[in-house]
This record gives structure tokens, C-alpha cells and sequence, in this order.
């Protein structure tokens, strides 16, 4: 594989995918309807179950993380009820969209950019309107926000017909998430973020109330239909063709995950999140995301400094690195340094000293 010109990918997502988890990718191709194949399928789903923390089934979906939006809004809410969904940043607004475009009937608890939700505003809104489903963001990417999951899980589990459901595509697998024990039915995730894998593929553990809901739900789609899905899941399958050399990767990334274990695992983002922290209240940029909630994957740096965020990019990237210049109405104003994946902390302090030198020209 040739790596001339290859910028090591910074950036929010997609992120940098090792070569070993590229070259898993080019395995010759087998057909779906094979032994071969329920094999790789069944190996997935164990795999799968580990890292979701979860024994209900996780879905493997030929789509990116956006698809399993729509299939957690429409398997979830009935369309006679009302959703509400916690809105924060891009990602959180963006899948309110989503709901909407399907029809259902949303309410929104909007928090400014940067802030994270509070246990409380959710317990607030439940008492005064019954609801299908929460929805929230684990980890806005946008904003570097973590929310506590936990906390609202908690308040979320005191009514019965309450699902919640969670966004943690730039999350799961760099930040602690315990759906099971944390009252979550659905855990919705993307290949190209936190699973360092490329872009293509995406999850979602389903817990057996969701799909007890979705019984109740006459027109679910067919592509993300969880029903149908999970009836093939049982069967080491899928509905349509799945994307199998995707599915090699993921099943070799997975190993490699497991191997480094899951604790492991959160511990090494949060070092990282710490040390870019420090980094930047060092060199007297501000950070966006508030005291608390600052994300062990991507943090996003304020930048009161007026750095010229694009001339950093360019310097950057003349030295092989792929940055990232804010998101939507932060762009400039802030920028975001991934610490996703497999990202190591002596890249991120290549990265950190890359910066310094920028600075110091
Ligand atoms: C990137 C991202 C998405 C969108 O996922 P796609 O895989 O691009 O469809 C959703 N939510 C969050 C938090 C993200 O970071």
C-alpha cells in the first residue's frame, strides 16, 4: 500500500484505520448466503456483545451511522406519541431532524453549544408529558461534550414506557457506556469514529423493550426494519447483501479491541483528553466544552488566541497530519483535536508539538 502523500487523520471522523484493519479488508469475497459467511456473522455478534456490554443483540447494518437514526426513531416512537429529544450541538440537532422527517412528534430540550444536559432537565420534562423514547448524544463531536448517560438513564428508567435511546457514534469504545446497566435500549454507533474502522458500516444494540415497541409500530420501513433484522440476526444473517469486506475488518479491529481491553481502552482516551487539555490551558487557548463534561475523544479547543486555525492546517498537513478546523458555526472560532480510536499518546504529542511549532513561527 502506497503511503506517499498519506495525511494521518486528526480529525473527528473519519479517523486514521491502522494498515493491518485495511488489509483485513482484502479477503476474497464470499456470499452472503454461505456457512463461510454465518460464521463471520456469528463471530461479529459474540465480539459485538463484549464491547456493547450488552446481552440483548447488536445489529450490524450496511449503512452509516445516519441510517440507524432512522431506524431508532421509527422502531421507537408510535406515531400517536411524542419523543424528546436532548439537542446540544450538530449531531444532537441533526437526529431531532431525523425523527421529524419521519413524522413523529418531537420536543426538543435545547442546551447552548458546549453545555452538557443535566439528569434533572430530563426528569423535568417527563413529569410534565408522557414520552416513547428519549433520544440523547453520548459524545457531541461538534462541541466535545460528554453527557451522563448514566444519570439520565437513571431518570429515564422510572417510566415504563420510556425508551432510551442513545447516540454514541464518536463514544462507544473510547468512553465508558454501560446500556444495560444504565437502562439504555439502543446504543447506535458508526464504524469511521471511535471503532477506528472505515466508513460504511454501523451498529446498534437493541434491547428486548425495543423491539416489544416496535411490535406496536405498523410501518417501520423495510432497511432498518429491527424486527426483520434481528429475525435474520438469529439465523447468522441479514435481509440484504451486507458488506462483507467491512465485516472482515471489523471482525479483526474487534479482536485487537478486546485484546487491549475495554478499560484499557477508556483509560488511554481519557490520558489523552488529559494531556490535550492541559496543552492547550498551557498555551492560553480556552476549551469549548464545559468543566465536567469534556469528552475523552475529541476535545475542542477555543480559540482565543486568534490562531490562523486554517494556516495550522495547511502547516500541518505539509508534515503529514490531517487537522481538523471547527464544526458548522464554530469553525475558526474553535477547532477540534481527535484523540479517537487507536490514536496512541506519543502520536498526540507529535500532533501537540506540531501545533507548538506552528505557534512558535
Ligand atoms: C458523525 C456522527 C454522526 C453521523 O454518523 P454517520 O456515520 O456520518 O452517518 C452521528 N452522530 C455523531 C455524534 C457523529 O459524530
Amino acid at each position: 500500500m502506497a503511503t506517499d502523500g498519506h495525511k494521518r487523520l486528526v480529525i473527528p471522523g473519519p479517523v486514521e484505520v491502522r494498515r493491518e484493519i485495511l488489509e483485513a479488508q482484502t479477503e476474497w469475497m464470499i456470499g452472503h448466503r454461505t456457512p463461510e459467511f454465518a460464521d463471520l456473522f456469528a463471530r461479529l455478534q459474540a465480539k459485538l456483545k463484549q464491547v456493547f456490554l450488552t446481552q440483548y443483540r447488536v445489529i450490524v447494518s450496511g449503512s452509516s451511522g445516519t441510517g440507524l437514526w432512522e431506524g431508532a426513531s421509527r422502531n421507537c416512537i408510535r406515531d400517536d406519541r411524542r419523543v424528546l429529544h436532548l439537542v446540544g450541538g450538530a449531531f444532537s440537532e441533526r437526529w431531532a431532524e431525523i425523527s421529524k422527517a419521519n413524522g413523529k412528534q418531537v420536543d426538543v430540550i435545547e442546551v447552548e453549544w458546549g453545555r452538557a444536559h443535566t439528569p434533572e432537565m430530563v426528569a423535568d420534562a417527563l413529569q410534565k408529558q408522557r414520552y416513547d423514547a428519549v433520544c440523547a448524544v453520548h459524545n457531541e463531536t461538534s462541541t466535545g461534550v460528554t453527557n451522563p448517560i448514566q444519570d439520565i438513564g437513571a431518570v429515564v428508567s422510572q417510566y415504563d414506557e420510556t425508551l432510551f435511546l442513545i447516540d454514541s457514534v464518536s463514544g462507544l469504545l473510547g468512553v465508558e457506556l454501560r446500556p444495560d446497566d444504565w437502562h439504555v435500549d439502543v446504543v447506535l454507533t458508526s464504524s469511521q469514529k471511535a471503532f477506528a474502522l472505515p466508513p460504511g458500516l454501523s451498529f446498534c444494540s437493541v434491547s428486548d423493550r425495543v423491539l416489544e415497541r416496535a411490535k406496536q409500530i405498523p410501518y417501520r420501513g423495510y432497511y432498518f426494519d429491527f424486527l426483520e433484522l434481528d429475525e435474520l440476526l438469529k439465523k447468522n444473517n441479514t435481509p440484504a447483501t451486507p458488506p462483507v469486506s467491512l465485516m472482515f475488518a471489523a471482525d479483526k479491529q474487534l479482536d485487537d479491541v478486546l485484546a487491549e481491553g475495554l478499560s484499557n481502552r477508556w483509560a488511554r482516551h481519557l490520558q489523552m483528553r488529559d494531556m490535550t487539555i492541559n496543552w492547550a490551558q498551557m498555551r492560553n487557548f480556552g476549551l469549548y466544552a464545559q468543566e465536567g463534561y469534556r469528552s475523552p475523544t475529541v476535545t475542542t479547543v477555543a480559540n482565543t488566541r486568534n490562531m490562523d486555525v486554517s494556516g495550522m492546517a495547511k502547516f500541518m498537513a505539509q508534515r503529514g497530519w490531517g487537522m481538523d478546523q471547527g464544526y458548522g458555526k464554530i469553525k475558526g472560532k474553535t477547532f477540534r483535536i481527535a484523540h479517537m480510536g487507536d490514536m496512541q499518546p506519543a502520536e498526540l504529542e507529535e500532533v501537540l508539538s506540531g501545533i507548538d511549532e506552528f505557534l512558535g513561527q
